[in-house]
């Protein structure tokens, strides 16, 4: 696990940005089909812990993908900001929006059932299919996506 701190990150327009305190920089990759048309490849998420705060608040569009999650979006540049458990104060922010992303450590690849043959990280990470992905965030334990 990698310790992390403040962090800070932006869109690609800067329409919205956040801050956030966070206790690891450990990584999680979503290979789901939503996750892929969603953001043009695999989402790669870091867990805020419920830390986040967003400047430009008014810029970020939310869209219900699932019975249970959410995803926003900038409304001005597109760029993929955060997956959500509805009602859950925890966001996946998406780890490509932060600052600084040197210390960050990809460690679990989710939906790798769902991964297509084109692309494969050589990361030595934990591998869950979408069964079990789903099962441990219906558990509490752990993040998924949908
Ligand atoms: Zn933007
Ligand atoms: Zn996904």
């Amino acid at each position: 696990m990698t310790a992390l701190n403040d962090i800070s990150g932006r869109c690609l327009c800067g329409a919205v940005s956040f801050t956030a305190k966070i206790a690891s920089g450990d990584v999680d990759v979503c290979h789901c089909d939503m996750c892929r048309r969603w953001t043009g490849g695999p989402f790669l998420a870091l867990a805020d812990g419920g830390s986040t705060h967003f400047e430009g608040v008014e810029n970020i569009g939310v869209y219900k993908s699932s019975e249970w999650g959410e995803r926003a979006f900038c409304k001005v540049c597109g760029t993929s900001l955060y997956w959500r458990l509805i009602g859950s104060n925890e966001y996946e922010l998406s780890a490509g929006t932060l600052d600084d992303q040197s210390k960050l450590a990809l460690t679990t690849e989710i939906f790798i059932d769902e991964k297509p043959a084109y692309y494969s990280f050589s990361n030595d990470t934990k591998k869950l299919t979408g069964a079990e992905a789903m099962a441990a965030l219906m558990a509490g334990k752990d993040s998924g996506q949908g």
